[in-house]
């Protein structure tokens, strides 16, 4: 897909981005943007990525390395096996991203994913006929998302970028989703600022954050304390260190992780310039609750694992609009 026409410099905001010998270069402000690998790398000039969030990018980017590489060695016909595995385990988990959002809710819309990590949603959004962008800060989840779209033949991009500073123009984008990704980012109010100001208006946004009132949370917390940690302090640093253990790749750890009670998030987003939020709460699964979930597994495994008890999971979604 062409995007050239919704690009615009993420440094100074203005579309003033032209093609560029190595990449872009902004018309307005000077920044120039390269492309590696085919990818446009359109982190700002001044901030990108230094300090605390080169360490973020750097564990995020460790653990896509080698996650979902598998499926770059599937033909068209395997790939689209593999989204149809993953449409029926999400609508199976009653996901609000597959049961409210239909090939009649975003066919023919320039949809934006922000922290579209390893493909699978591209795969799926982009398979029911949006003009799919992905965009995250890891090199690594930009490269997967792309070269999964243009496997199974969809149509779609992916660039390299920050929450915090989106390369597009205003009002460019119809549908904007982001889950499970911004409650990653210490700029959450920026982040949200900037998923508004690229949000046409009339259109829709899903944003997705971990609840703090949920029994994964909860048990989290417990457990810092367990170990331990009996200040605030200690206990979020546990917190950001251990809530993504499966990520911990090359002994990095996790570096930020925030939950949100649900006034919290209405907050945020009436802030960034959202209306009409309708928040819910995901289902809480008998497999993954602590302790349960383990004997349910080993003694009744696929019956009892699968069933849903109340909305007390792990994710705050959020469905708003912009007027
Ligand atoms: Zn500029």
């Amino acid at each position: 897909m062409d995007c050239d026409r919704l690009l615009a410099c993420p440094d100074c905001r203005r579309p003033a981005l032209a093609a560029a010998p190595k990449g872009y270069a902004c018309g307005s402000c000077g920044a120039t943007y390269i492309v590696r690998e085919g990818i446009p790398v359109f982190l700002r000039p001044r901030t990108a990525i230094v300090g605390a969030d080169a360490d973020r990018a750097a564990f995020w980017d460790a653990g896509w390395e080698n996650r979902n590489n598998r499926l770059l060695a599937l033909d068209r016909e395997g790939v689209l096996k593999e989204r149809q595995d993953y449409l029926e385990y999400v609508l199976k988990e009653r996901y609000p991203s597959a049961v409210d959002i239909g090939p009649d809710v975003v066919a023919g819309k320039t949809f934006l994913n922000i922290g579209c990590g390893g493909g699978f949603e591209g795969l799926l959004f982009a398979g029911y006929g949006a003009h799919y962008i992905g965009v995250d800060f890891s090199q690594n989840a930009v490269r997967l998302t792309r070269d999964l779209i243009r496997n199974a033949g969809f149509d779609g991009a992916a660039f390299q970028a920050e929450a915090e500073a989106l390369p597009f123009r205003d009002g460019s984008i119809e549908y904007v989703y982001s889950s499970g990704v911004l409650h990653h980012t210490p700029n959450i109010e920026q982040a949200l600022k900037e998923a508004c100001r690229v949000l046409a208006p009339g259109g829709t946004a899903m944003i997705a954050l971990y609840a703090t009132r949920s029994l994964m949370f909860f048990w989290y917390r417990l457990h810092a304390v367990l170990c331990g940690n009996l200040t605030l302090k200690a206990i979020e640093a546990w917190m950001h260190a251990n809530t993504e253990g499966a990520w911990q790749t090359a002994g990095r750890k996790n570096k930020w992780t925030k939950t949100y009670t649900e006034p919290q998030f209405r907050t945020l987003l009436t802030a960034a310039g959202f209306s009409e939020a309708r928040i819910q709460q995901s289902y809480l699964q008998v497999k993954t609750m602590p302790i349960v979930g383990k004997i349910v597994r080993a003694v009744a495994p696929g019956k009892l694992e699968d069933l849903r008890v109340g909305r007390f999971g792990s994710m705050l979604v959020a469905t708003c609009r912009k007027r």
